[in-house]
């Protein structure tokens, strides 16, 4: 018992000395005094049990045991009757674009139980993102904590204006060592990268010891870039393409799409893609794509499939439909600015022109170009648990930048956790997506990913088990971010507050 309270009070101690955090009007720092939620049942997302009746107590921000009820000392603990609740590890979006609008999407991820996040593109200072990650993890900064790649890296002509440029195999080392020594994450690359300087940035990061993420380029196969030591593979869009027989033909297409579209010729940019999209949509094998996790699974790359960007997508493309209309009485677009809300609106008037104008204009009607959708969704919604049942691991994420429509900061987690299991996998196969699969990802294993003594206090209390419907992962009773406790009334002052930045 002797090592048990001088561990707590060395703990004791420096949470003492953590005390005064500076994060305005956001909730206190992580008590001082030891939190005991007790007679709760945890999720063990790696046996997929849940253990009902144990008390889990926080000092710190560390979890520092997780025992039967009634077993630990509460002596001046703070205990919160958590009978009937649920405790998962918190949630990470491995594919969220938070870190360009972080006063509010740091708000509404904790919110949501979302305690970190991947940010495969921002344009935020190298600096700035770096000194930010060490607040958070301290404790001087209220928010999750999270991994970054800094700007985006694509080849000429660039995809967005926001993408850094880089064409050369020199440039690219060059670029990787400048990255590396500013101390982010990985390296995030784009679809039209080069061949040579995706092979050079591949070979550049593994030696300099940091990851590969991201699209693969045209200029390759899905299992080229996966030999080559990509350790990510981004969305179920344009990667379909290497579940289809084929995936060659498809990448010749898309290539010279570019071309068209450089050389403002909208015939040949619209026959492209036409072709694209049905070599894609008729030549999706099952079969294909479980031998590609057996090469995922074989070199240790991962998969992220954004399902909620994707679905959203395609409800954007038929926006006559009245479930896209009823989509803007959505509550969560009081957390997204006014103006953004706008220009999906106005996105939805261009597509609904779109949608008019190939009806009117191409041997296509309606139904049929609805139906041709409708198999579309269904395969890119199958193929990660096709992927899956080759080997591949898999990482929950979203894609959330405020651009796509209906994408919400950490609401759209537990959106792509419920197309996760409508796409096949189980609740806890997702659930694992957004735990311990992240933890793993990271190597941090030792610190996140499970409800366990010695690791961060990040963990979501929910009113349900989620292991009987992936859906009850959003009836959050409170949250604890970095050893901070958040009950309900809280989380509802954390949407308030973002609610108010958003109309700023
Ligand atoms: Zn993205």
């Amino acid at each position: 018992m002797t090592w048990r309270l001088g561990r707590c009070s060395s703990a004791l101690a420096i949470a003492a000395v953590l005390a005064p955090i500076a994060f305005g009007a956001q909730p206190a720092s992580p008590a001082a005094r030891a939190l005991v939620l007790a007679h709760v049942t945890v999720i063990d997302v790696v046996r997929g049990q849940a253990t009902p009746d144990l008390d889990v107590t926080i000092v710190g921000n560390r979890i520092t045991a997780v025992v039967r009820s009634g077993g630990v000392t509460r002596r001046n603990a703070q205990v919160v009757n958590a009978t009937g609740k649920f405790l998962i590890p918190g949630l990470w979006d491995m594919h969220s674009h938070s870190l360009d609008r972080w006063e509010y999407s740091s708000l509404l991820n904790i919110a949501n139980g979302v305690t970190g996040f991947r940010d495969p593109g921002a344009v935020k200072a190298f600096s700035e993102i770096v000194k930010l990650r060490a607040d958070v993890e301290a404790g001087r900064v209220f928010g999750p904590r999270f991994v970054a790649a800094g700007t985006i890296i694509d080849g000429s002509p660039s995809s967005r204006a926001t993408y850094v440029t880089i064409d050369t195999p020199e440039q690219m080392r060059a670029e990787v060592a400048r990255r590396k020594t500013a101390g982010l994450d990985f390296i995030k690359v784009y679809t039209r990268l080069s061949r040579d300087a995706f092979l050079a940035v591949a070979a550049e990061g593994k030696r300099l010891g940091i990851p590969l993420d991201g699209h693969v380029p045209l200029s390759l196969t899905a299992v080229e870039a996966s030999n080559a030591g990509m350790r990510s593979i981004e969305h179920s869009y344009r990667h379909r393409m290497a579940c289809a027989t084929e995936e060659n033909r498809i990448r010749d297409l898309l290539l010279a799409q570019i071309k068209a579209v450089q050389a403002y010729d909208d015939p040949a940019y619209r026959s492209t893609e036409d072709e694209a999209f049905r070599l894609g949509l008729d030549t999706y094998s099952a079969d294909r794509c479980t031998e590609l996790g057996k090469a995922f699974a074989r070199n240790g790359t991962w998969f992220v499939p954004t399902l909620v960007e994707m679905a959203t997508r395609f409800d954007s493309l038929f926006p006559g439909q009245p479930e896209f209309v009823e989509r803007f009485k959505d509550p969560r677009t009081q957390y997204v600015p006014p103006h953004k809300v706008n220009e999906w609106r106005a996105n939805q008037a261009f597509n609904m022109g779109q949608v008019e104008a190939m009806i009117a204009y191409r041997p296509i009607n309606f139904d049929t170009l609805f139906d041709q959708r409708k198999r579309e969704v269904a395969n890119r919604l199958r193929m990660p648990a096709d992927l899956h049942r080759g080997g591949a691991r898999l990482l929950a994420g979203t894609d959330v930048d405020t651009t796509f429509p209906f994408l919400f900061y950490g609401f759209s987690l537990h959106d792509e956790l419920g197309l996760l299991v409508k796409g096949g996998l189980t609740p806890i196969e997702a659930l694992r997506t957004a735990t311990i699969n992240p933890a793993e990802f990271l190597h941090r294993e030792k610190d996140l990913g499970t409800v366990e003594t010695g690791k961060l206090a990040d963990l979501v209390l929910l009113d349900a088990n989620p292991l009987e419907l992936i859906s009850n992962t959003q009836k959050i009773a409170a949250v604890v971010a970095n050893g901070r406790y958040l009950p309900d009334p809280e989380l509802k002052k954390l949407l308030e507050r973002a609610a108010l930045i958003v109309k700023k």
